[in-house]
Order: C-alpha cells, then sequence, then structure tokens
C-alpha cells in the first residue's frame, strides 16, 4: 500500500467524530486547533488554553469542573462540545495485577486496554484500531474483521481513562517518581501505522509537555511492518519502535504475516536500519515462538543475522493459545535454548512473561473476550 492508499483506507475506517447528543469531543485537538476552533464561536484564545490544561494537565472530565472558566461559557461548551471518557462495560483484574478494561465507545463499539504494573513501571497497552485488517495467523485479533479506525480522541481517552483509575494526574498529587503508570505501547488491537494519522496526533499530544506529558522515550509503537509508514513515524515521532518479525525468512513470514509479501523482509530490515535512534535505543523486536514452526536453532542462529548490528532487543513471546489456532507454543526448554542461541551472540533476548493471561490479556487474545461478552448480548 501506498502513503495515499494508506490515508484512503484511515478515511474509510474512520471513527464518527461527535457523540449521541451531536457533541464534539475535544479530546485528541491539537491545542492550534482547540484555539481556531473555540475563536469560531468567540471563545478567545487564552480561554481555549486555558481549556486545553483542564483537559490533559488536571484530568477533568466535564467543563463545570473547569475552576477559572465563567459559567455561561461553560454551559455554552457543554451543549457542543465533550470531554467525557468512553464508559467501562467491563473491568477485569488478574491474579497478577493487570486490568483489562472493555471500553464502550460513543457508537456502541467496544475496545480493550490492558494495564500491566510491574516493579519498576507500569505499561498500558494501548488498542489503535477495533479489529485489525491483517491477517497474521497466530493472532486472535487478526480473525475479526476491522471495524473501524480508533480516532486520536478514542485513543487518547485510553490513556486517560486509566489515569483516572489509577489516579495520576498531577492534581490528584502525583508525581513523576510515584506514578504507577509509567509506559504506553502500542500493542493492543490493530495496526497502529494502517491508523497513522489518529495514532500520530495522539501520541503528539501523549509527548506534550503542556500535555499529557509522557515522554517519547517511554512509548513504544510496535508494527507488523508497515514499511513506508515506519520511516514517517522516525521522523515525526521518533518513539521506540517495535518490529513483529516471528519469522527470518520470507517464506515462512509471508505464509504466517500475509503482510511480508507486500513489505518483504529486506525492505522491512532497511526500514529498521533507517529508524532514526537516540544513543542507547534499540530497536525492539518481537518474535512469537511457535512449536516446529519458527524456532530451531537454524531459526536462531538466522535470526541474528538478520538482525546483523541494529542496536536491537528480541522480545521471545510465547505463543498465547486461542480455540482454533492451529498452533502450539514450543516448550520452555526449546525457548530457553533458542534464547541462549542469541544471548551467546550478544543479544538481549529476554523472554516475556504471560501477563494477563487468566482474563485473556494477553498478546494476541484480545478479540476472544470481547466477542465473548458481545456475544452474551
Ligand atoms: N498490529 C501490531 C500491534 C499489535 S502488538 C503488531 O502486530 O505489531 C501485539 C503483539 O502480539 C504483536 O507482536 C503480535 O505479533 C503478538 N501476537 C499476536 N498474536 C499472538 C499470540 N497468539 N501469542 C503471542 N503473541 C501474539
Ligand atoms: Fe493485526 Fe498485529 Fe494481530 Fe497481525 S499481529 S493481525 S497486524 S494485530
Amino acid at each position: 500500500m501506498s502513503d495515499t492508499s494508506i490515508q484512503k483506507h484511515e478515511k474509510v475506517f474512520a471513527a464518527p467524530k461527535v457523540d449521541a447528543q451531536g457533541r464534539e469531543n475535544l479530546i485528541g485537538l491539537s491545542k492550534d486547533e482547540l484555539i481556531e476552533l473555540l475563536m469560531q464561536y468567540q471563545v478567545p484564545g487564552f480561554r481555549a488554553k486555558q481549556v486545553w490544561h483542564w483537559i490533559y494537565q488536571r484530568g477533568v472530565k466535564s467543563f463545570d469542573e473547569m475552576g477559572n472558566i465563567p459559567k455561561d461559557m461553560k454551559a455554552f461548551l457543554n451543549d457542543r462540545f465533550s470531554i467525557g471518557r468512553p464508559t467501562v462495560e467491563t473491568e477485569q483484574r488478574s491474579t497478577d495485577g493487570t486490568i483489562k478494561w472493555l471500553l464502550k465507545l460513543n457508537d456502541g463499539q467496544m475496545v480493550e486496554t490492558v494495564f500491566i504494573p510491574e516493579k519498576d513501571r507500569g505499561t498500558l497497552c494501548v488498542s489503535s484500531q477495533i479489529g485489525c485488517t491483517l491477517t497474521c495467523k497466530f493472532c486472535h485479533t487478526g480473525t475479526q474483521p476491522l471495524v473501524r479506525n480508533l480516532g486520536a480522541h478514542e485513543i487518547l481517552q485510553q490513556i486517560m481513562h486509566a489515569r483516572d483509575v489509577l489516579d495520576e494526574w498531577p492534581s490528584s498529587g502525583a508525581k513523576d517518581g510515584g506514578r504507577d503508570f509509567t509506559n504506553i505501547v502500542m500493542m493492543g488491537m490493530g495496526e497502529p501505522l494502517y491508523n497513522y494519522s489518529n495514532v500520530a496526533k495522539a501520541l503528539k499530544i501523549c509527548m506534550d509537555g503542556d500535555g499529557l506529558s509522557i515522554s517519547k522515550r517511554r512509548i513504544t509503537l510496535s508494527t507488523s511492518g508497515v514499511v513506508p509508514m515506519i520511516q514517517k513515524c522516525g521522523e515525526e515521532l521518533n518513539v521506540n519502535l517495535a518490529i513483529s518479525l516471528h519469522a527470518t525468512n520470507d517464506n515462512l513470514r509471508s505464509e504466517i504475516m500475509p503482510i511480508n509479501k507486500k513489505y518483504p523482509l529486506d525492505e522491512l530490515m532497511q526500514a529498521c536500519r533507517d529508524y532514526p535512534l537516540d544513543p542507547r535505543r534499540r530497536i525492539t523486536f518481537e518474535y512469537v515462538m511457535l512449536k516446529g514452526v519458527n524456532d530451531t536453532d537454524d531459526d536462531a542462529h538466522n535470526l541474528a543475522t538478520l538482525i546483523g548490528n541494529i542496536p536491537a532487543k528480541i522480545n521471545l513471546i510465547p505463543f498465547n493459545d486461542w480455540p482454533g489456532s492451529g498452533f502450539e507454543c514450543s516448550d520452555m526448554e526449546r525457548i530457553e535454548a533458542f534464547a541462549k542461541i542469541l544471548r551467546d551472540k550478544g543479544l538481549d533476548s529476554p523472554v516475556r512473561k504471560t501477563r494477563g493471561d487468566d482474563i485473556l490479556a494477553a498478546c494476541g487474545q484480545l478479540k476472544s473476550a470481547s466477542k465473548k461478552i458481545i456475544n452474551k448480548k
């Protein structure tokens, strides 16, 4: 897909902008867009800046809470616009502390967001689309046809919702050092680079010091390998990049990840070599361990060769099974032997712990839960 056809694709699957009452959500507009929009209604620029501050720094959910905005202006804003959050359809808490929310959007669509606490950090796994147009064979999300893209506001709302629940807005006294929620990974449902405009808009507000103020070093975008957009992402956002690699030759990769037919491995690896990396930053390669498919010693050697001298970390992900997948997870001894080959070649290759498995919140399991709940109705 070319740059322009990705833009067309984004339009076809666009998110609705207004809620059931016809009110436009202000979340997701850049500061300049917000100023310009409100200016059309004679709201002066300094007021728009105050509104922005209340939304992103204080985390308020209604105009009524905006202390320094005049009463009649609040009433006007309330009439035309909203800054609300999606409703929480379900919240599930795993025994390991992982929390998974199924959030209901304005048009009734559901999206999943997962918070994964660890000793030294807390990571929010954010979705970019409802479903996915790509059909990676091992991924449950890939069996759900794309319903639509998420709007920038819906991507931000997942993050703002987590701040609400964890009570980590600066106004609640949460300090940088004392926060539970520190990192964002765009690794939920969907392919973020097939919804690039909305993802970029949302992440720019995340990274803005006057916005959600989350450093680009703490944000990772994962892609199945949409080569033309990787470069754009590097130039415009320069967040950490994760590549879902999963195979070391074109035959196997095209079989399990059809996007490889469009963007084969040599183009993908070139895009990785060209990605702008600050000193000490690395590209993460995700590699799902599939028994008898991609887990031999030879595969490990080929993986090391493929990565070459790209500054890299390889996340070995035990395959999370789902009904009818047709795959099995490699045995633990096999995964360890695979990891050892990589480590002996000087490659950092942790085996990713499966988190939130008991609530179907692990990688590649995200579709199942929402389907189940939707089916219950
Ligand atoms: N579409 C993007 C973002 C989703 S990230 C991408 O593919 O990168 C989700 C990660 O989980 C990806 O690395 C994906 O390959 C991996 N994954 C998908 N299904 C999985 C499964 N069943 N078990 C383990 N990992 C899986
Ligand atoms: Fe889509 Fe990523 Fe799943 Fe592939 S692995 S189907 S790109 S969500």
